[in-house]
């Protein structure tokens, strides 16, 4: 029962279908004209699992990365990539979509938009751009304090130096420290859900297990939520999810 989706349904199909993961990733690519290595692989694969044939698929990633960079540039540096994961270039493997075990388990840095919002929106690590700029006038805004209230500003700078030191080990340990979603992680995530319109018990109730560690049980409840059914078998991949909701909604 394969899908095909076409260059032109993919907004629309976006709006009703996409997870959040994938949602989040065009409304990027849309706002950018670009997305980072990380984002063409887990969201060009899954518009190939989704149905997806090659030609649209270079036609989609052409008509907006050629707004940023050019399309000259975009046939000589990101058609091969497009191409690559169709199969078509380099190995010639057929590459699968990744499910939510591997995206949860991603580390996106600043910048890069994909990975698992119900995970990755709460950490430092890959927080969209707001987040990470938040952050970092926080940081730098307790660090003047803290050299302007004492008078040893030269130990204050070294207590701060070492606090972003830290910070930064704990970014390639990511995947090993437990993350606790901080508050613009928080705020992102219940702005994005909002979007899909979701509010109330059921907003809270996704905060609550995405802020306990259950991305997939979040996500689950989240396609409840928007699609007016229960998915007893929980979402385990992205392309699940679009292929459920295409179900209950054609
Ligand atoms: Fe995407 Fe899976 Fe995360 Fe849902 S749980 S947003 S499908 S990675």
């Amino acid at each position: 029962d394969a899908v095909e989706i076409s260059l032109k349904d993919i907004d629309k199909l976006a709006a009703s279908s996409f997870p959040l993961c994938m949602r989040h990733m065009l409304d990027k690519l849309r706002e950018n004209h670009h997305l980072k290595h990380g984002g063409r692989v887990q969201f060009g694969l899954f518009l190939k699992g989704a149905g997806l044939k090659l030609e649209d698929a270079l036609a989609f990633w052409r008509a907006e990365f050629s707004q940023k960079v050019g399309s000259e540039r975009f046939d000589k540096e990101y058609a091969y990539n497009v191409r690559y994961n169709y199969g078509k270039e380099g190995k010639r493997t057929d590459y699968t979509p990744y499910s939510c075990q591997k995206i949860i388990s991603a580390t996106p840095g600043v910048g890069d938009h994909h990975g698992c919002p119900y995970r990755h929106f709460g950490s430092s690590s890959s927080a969209p751009e707001e987040a990470a700029a938040a952050a970092f006038f926080a940081a730098s805004a307790s660090a003047f304090f803290l050299a302007v209230s004492t008078a040893a500003s030269a130990s204050a700078f070294f207590l701060a130096s070492s606090a972003m030191a830290q910070r930064r080990r704990g970014r390639s340990l990511a995947n090993l420290i437990p993350d606790v979603m901080g508050t613009v992680g928080e705020e992102n995530l219940r702005a994005a859900l909002n979007k899909m319109g979701v509010n109330g018990r059921a907003l809270e109730d996704i905060m609550d297990k995405a802020k306990n560690r259950h991305y997939q049980l979040a996500c689950t409840m989240t396609f409840e939520a928007t699609h007016g059914v229960s998915c007893d078998t929980g979402i385990n991949h992205p392309n699940q999810y679009f292929s459920e909701s295409q179900k209950v909604l054609r």
